[in-house]
């Protein structure tokens, strides 16, 4: 391995790599184009590691998404994933407040899983019915 190789492959361990969704799922959800997607990494382990598991599926950092390595491209987690993108764009501190809604009422009482959560079901809903 060369020099930049070695490089690449450092900055793959921390920031995984870039992650281009299949045109299909951007057609039927637009809104998922705001993000940035990349898989792998260092934070879906760091993130998994505080729920006492390997890894998440997913976890968002501003305005980027990283997914686990092998995790399905599910539209419902992409959706959810991207609801907490808003929410990092949309609350002020959010990483602290989500911190803090974990540690007071646990991960799945969070208010802002419960947010994400029922806004990937709502959209898939809307979506569902048109078809
Ligand atoms: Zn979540």
């Amino acid at each position: 391995m060369d020099a930049r190789g070695a490089v690449g492959s450092w900055a793959a361990f921390f920031w995984g790599e870039p992650l281009e969704l299949p045109p299909e799922l951007l057609r039927a959800y637009p809104m998922l184009a705001q993000a940035q997607w990349r898989r792998g990494g260092l934070p879906p382990r760091v993130g998994g590691w505080c729920l006492g598991r390997g890894t998440v599926a997913g976890i968002a950092l501003g305005r980027t998404v990283f997914l686990a390595p092998h995790c399905a491209l599910d539209p419902w987690l992409l959706l959810h994933e991207f609801a907490h993108v808003r929410q990092f764009a949309e609350v002020k501190a959010f990483p602290f407040r989500y911190l803090w809604q974990s540690l007071r009422h646990g991960y799945r009482a969070n208010r802002f899983e419960q947010d994400a959560n029922n806004f990937a079901t709502r959209i898939l809903a809307e979506r569902s019915s048109y078809l």
